[in-house]
């Protein structure tokens, strides 16, 4: 144990789902601008074993880390605002501490105990903070909200842990939502107090209570001032959260308000170097005079948090080239010619099952026969080379995973898969090399011909169609280290466009866009 490390933990009240994943982020940035070294961790109470199997609709996006950790998208803000890669120690869920709780239940590790919630699950949770932990501060954030039954043992743990290292080498943040009354036209502060009494119901007496409001209008002072009355937390401990134009404001936020607190806290006192986010919050405000409008093929497209890491990498792609971005959402189902004339360029994100997929080659088809820009994202290059193998000659082209014809997939199942489609962790996940064709856009892109990159899949390109693929425009620009598996594809008729079977999204940074979007912004802004 590290005696000098200290603690942060983030857990919400009222409602989950208004930003303890970013608040955390936030925090954390402000902590790294002072020089302090940051780690991060996100505790899940449901009882799945990882974010793979968990429904993108309801759940938001899967996020992969380098090692193939299956994870909430919180882990995105993550290393989107920290900078950092993380691992499956960085996501820790119930399931995946119960499994081996059970498994050395049976592995007759307990010597005859009674095994049960506490202290067995809380010491295996403590366990999994402790190893997470790296920097100077650790930030811990548990889902949902304080008093959901599946939380318990995490505010348990927690609760005992910071008895562990020392009360004063932790400090407690609680998110609650204060909602606002538009008939008697004020802010009811009611269901946040009722949430602070339950947190300090489990022994937990929190140092910070971030108030999240809806409107960008920041409440009066007195909405702050009650709630640190009535919950016994200082004033300088209370932070208004109203919304922000964009998430990446959300550090200034924090240093605005806790900025005193994190220096008494940390005993770092050095004014932290806020530029990059002031950049980013001012950007916001300046009217770029250029602006492309990109069109996102998708079946999800009621919860834009499913592409979430796809529409951050765009997004930073456009204003590093200085210009607004408008995404588009088309429905895979119904689209049209019509939709994607109307856009600048087509995005086809990642994607699984039956459902949309032919409007995707369609959209993939209308980018190489009118040469509209188009970056492909792993179901967006299997459907790309399926449109190319369609123009290449083979009418009746797919996917083994659509169920077609075996005699003309193009895109089948990769060794070793069978048999696993329904099955969790199982899939081609994480880090993995490619080597780019020199002399390819993908290696001009990159500025390098040895490249790696997240991967999610369970489907590859058959190479024996690679003729019918060139036939229909398209060449194989990268592939595995050994020649295997396609792992880039490109039409060098097209001003832009290219395809990965891998997931560079995971990979972009608000100040730093990923090589692939920011060519495809650049493209857009050059030819339009
Ligand atoms: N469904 C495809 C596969 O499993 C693509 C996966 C993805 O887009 N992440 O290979």
């Amino acid at each position: 144990m590290n005696k000098s490390r200290k603690y942060i933990f983030v857990t919400g009240g009222v409602l989950s789902g208004v930003g303890k994943g970013i608040t955390a982020a936030s925090i954390g940035a402000v902590l790294q601008a002072k020089g302090v070294s940051v780690s991060v961790q996100k505790c899940d109470p449901y009882l799945n074993v990882d974010a793979g199997l968990l429904n993108p609709k309801e759940h938001g996006e899967c996020f992969v880390t380098k090692d193939g950790a299956e994870t909430d998208l919180d882990l995105g803000h993550y290393e989107r605002f920290l900078d950092l890669e993380l691992t499956q120690k960085n996501a820790t869920l119930s399931g995946r501490l119960l499994r081996d709780l059970i498994a050395d239940e049976r592995a007759g590790k307990f010597g005859g105990q009674t095994v049960q919630m506490v202290p067995h699950l809380t010491n295996s949770i403590k366990k999994a903070i402790h190893l997470a932990a790296e920097g100077d501060i650790h930030i811990v954030e548990i889902g949902g909200t304080v008093g959901d039954y599946e939380g318990l043992s995490f505010i348990e743990a927690i609760r005992g842990f910071a008895l562990d290292v020392g009360r004063e080498n932790c400090l407690f943040v609680h998110v609650v939502y204060v909602p606002f009354l538009e008939a008697s036209h004020e802010y009811k502060t009611k269901p946040a107090q009722n949430a602070l009494a339950d947190l300090r119901g489990f022994g937990i007496m929190p140092d910070v209570v971030a108030v999240r409001t809806e409107g960008h209008d920041k409440p009066p002072r007195s909405i702050g001032e009650k709630i640190a009355i009535s919950s016994g937390v200082r004033r300088e401990g209370i932070i208004m959260m109203p919304n922000v134009d964009t998430v990446y404001e959300v550090p200034l936020t924090v240093y605005r308000d806790l900025g005193n607190l994190l220096s008494e806290f940390t005993g770092n006192t050095v004014k932290p170097d806020l530029q990059k986010w002031e950049y980013l919050a001012e950007r916001d405000k300046t009217d770029y005079t250029k602006r492309v409008n990109i069109g996102l093929v998708a079946k999800y497209i009621d919860n834009s948090d499913t592409y979430l890491s796809v529409t951050e990498a765009l997004k930073s792609a456009a204003w590093a080239n200085k210009s607004e971005i408008s995404i588009k959402w088309i429905n895979a189902e119904t689209a049209s010619e019509a939709d994607f004339a109307s856009v600048d360029a087509i995005v086809v994100p990642g994607g699984f099952g039956t459902r949309g997929v032919e409007g995707k080659i369609v959209a993939a088809e209308y980018c190489l026969k009118h040469n509209k820009p188009y970056l492909g994202i792993c179901l967006g290059l299997q459907v790309a080379v399926i449109a190319a193998t369609r123009l290449g000659g083979v009418a009746n082209a797919s996917s083994e995973e659509f169920g077609a014809d075996s005699s003309s997939n193009v895109v089948y199942i990769m060794d070793g898969q069978q048999g696993k489609e329904s099955t969790g962790g199982t899939m081609r996940l994480g880090n993995y090399p490619a080597v780019l064709k020199a002399g390819s856009l993908a290696s001009r892109l990159y500025a390098a011909t040895n490249i790696i990159e997240r991967h999610r899949h369970r489907y590859e390109v058959n190479q024996e169609f690679v003729q019918n693929i060139e036939d229909g425009g398209l060449i194989i620009s990268g592939t595995s280290p050994d020649n295997k598996l396609v792992e880039f594809v490109e039409a060098p008729k097209c001003k832009y466009f290219i395809a990965t079977q891998a997931h560079p999204e995971f990979r972009s940074r608000p100040f730093r866009p990923h090589p692939l979007f920011y060519g495809l912004i650049r493209t857009v802004i050059e030819t339009k």
